[in-house]
């Protein structure tokens, strides 16, 4: 049957030195929809994802608005999904708001499931390798690992593809391997293995953004509970302010996935990443028992620390070398959530011939330029203006005066000029808690967006 999302126009005739006619660095959440996407526009290429880690996407629920994701990358986001609810809640001191827009979660075990069931069962090359290199072993962290952290049934049960379409194709994930160097059609890994290709994509997530100056923090803890009470919400909190603001814009965050077991996490919009997991879990047991549940298991924790960069190196990138995910810049900075803009530039890396990648990729980063710049710019506001125990104010009156509409454009990265004159206006209400030199200093000295 002719798939109709399918482009067949530019897969590379094989020779030696170019093996794939794409390679993914990096397995988190860009690598994995980019694995989505080609297999759903060029499932006969030959992709090649190699991953650091011994296993996909890490540890993480990852959130966001399902309205955010366009109608033709439905097919290929929908079966990520794991948790759907029809709302959500917002609870900052007195004020209360239900928000009236979808809201979804993706675990990253189900994540990595489904992407690595698109993989096949044993990679012939890596076998060429490994008998080649009998020294080069899953140990070593040498490209060894072909993804056989998943079980067949696993493969099977993640993947929509016919097993024959699997068996056959030439998609190849090594995991456990460590890219060192990545050129222009080339990357070499720790061992010294190099793999080409025309198309490389850099998926490594934010640790190019990590100590950088000129950004603030998200950063947060959360536990995934098991309840003996039944949770008293069926929608999400997806903020609740706590009554210490030391630390910036602190407040709790929780997913209920059933009705006896619910993720909370304590985030913060803070100047440093440091992170402590008992003061978060302190916090996370009181509210517990403030809501009278007194009988929990712990059955999982995640924790991230994600820059939230109010200067250009942040910035949806439209380079030579592509990069997507939080490596290129492709992201919320004023929220931190990525979902959507990754998704979108999956979309433009793969729904053509692949040879136009890069010309896609540069009219999407022109498309989102504005309000990447303007998302930096509401950062510089919140972490040098505001003061982190006034921090609350702004997310408050973000709520108190956007309707549902407004709030859904923003997080979709997809707000007009109008929205951005309605978030700015009236910011800040009073002059208590702000840092007007630091924020006019930080203009000067932290590069300009
Ligand atoms: C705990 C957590 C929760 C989050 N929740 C949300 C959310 O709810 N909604 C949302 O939209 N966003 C969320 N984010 C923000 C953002 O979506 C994530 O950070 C997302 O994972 C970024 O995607 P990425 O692919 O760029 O990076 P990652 O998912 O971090 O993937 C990068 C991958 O590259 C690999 N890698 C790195 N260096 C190398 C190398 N040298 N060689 C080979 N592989 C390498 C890493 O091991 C990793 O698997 C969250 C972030 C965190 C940390």
């Amino acid at each position: 049957m002719v798939q109709p999302n399918k482009v067949e126009t530019d897969l590379i005739a094989p020779v030696a030195s170019q093996r794939y006619d794409c390679i993914l660095v990096g397995g988190g959440l860009q690598g994995g929809l980019l694995v989505l996407a080609m297999k759903e526009f060029h499932p006969n290429a030959r992709v090649l994802m190699l991953e650091r880690g011994p296993v996909l996407a890490g540890n993480h629920t990852w959130s966001f608005h399902p309205g955010d994701v366009p109608a033709a990358c439905r097919s290929w986001v929908d079966p990520l999904v794991q948790h759907r609810w029809d709302g959500y809640e917002v609870r900052l001191g007195k004020f209360r708001r239900s928000v009236l827009l979808q809201y979804a979660s993706i675990p990253s075990e189900h994540f990595a499931s489904v992407v690595g069931g698109l993989f096949k069962t044993d990679s012939a090359y890596t076998v060429a390798v490994l008998e080649r290199s009998p020294e080069m072993s899953v140990a070593a962290g040498c490209g060894g690992a072909t993804n056989d952290i998943f079980s067949a049934d696993e493969r099977r049960k993640g993947s929509d593809c016919a097993d024959s379409d699997c068996a056959d194709s030439e998609w190849e994930l090594l995991t456990d391997t460590h890219v060192v160097e990545i050129a222009e059609d080339h990357v070499v890994t720790s061992c010294g293995q190099s793999f080409h290709s025309p198309l490389i994509i850099d998926c490594r997530g934010p640790s190019r953004l990590a100590g950088k100056r000129g950004c603030g923090y998200q950063k947060f803890f959360g536990f995934e509970l098991e309840l003996r009470e039944d949770w008293p919400l069926t929608n999400p909190t997806v903020m609740e302010s706590i009554a210490d603001q030391r630390d910036g814009f602190r407040f709790l965050y929780t997913l209920p996935f059933g009705r006896r077991r619910v993720m909370i996490e304590d985030t913060r919009f803070s100047d440093s990443p440091e992170l402590e997991r008992q003061d978060c879990w302190d916090v996370v047991d009181h509210h517990l028992r403030g809501q009278g549940i007194t009988g929990f298991r712990i059955v999982r924790e995640e924790s991230g620390v994600l820059p939230m960069p109010f200067d250009a190196v942040g910035k949806p990138s439209d380079q030579d070398q592509l990069a997507g995910g939080y490596a290129g810049g492709w992201f919320h900075a004023a929220t931190g959530y990525s979902l959507p803009m990754a998704v979108a530039f999956a979309h433009a890396v793969a729904s053509g011939p692949l040879a136009g990648a890069h010309g896609r990729v540069e009219e999407l980063a022109r498309d989102h330029r504005w309000r990447a710049t303007y998302s930096r710019f509401l950062n510089r506001l919140l972490f040098r203006l505001v003061t982190p125990k006034h921090r609350y104010r702004i997310f408050k009156r973000f709520y108190r005066v956007l309707g549902d509409d407004a709030i859904k454009r923003f997080y979709s990265h997809r707000f007009g000029p109008a929205d951005a004159f309605r978030i700015i206006v009236g910011i800040p209400p009073t002059l208590t808690g702000l840092r007007p030199i630091r924020f006019f200093r930080s203009l000067l000295s932290e590069g300009n967006s």
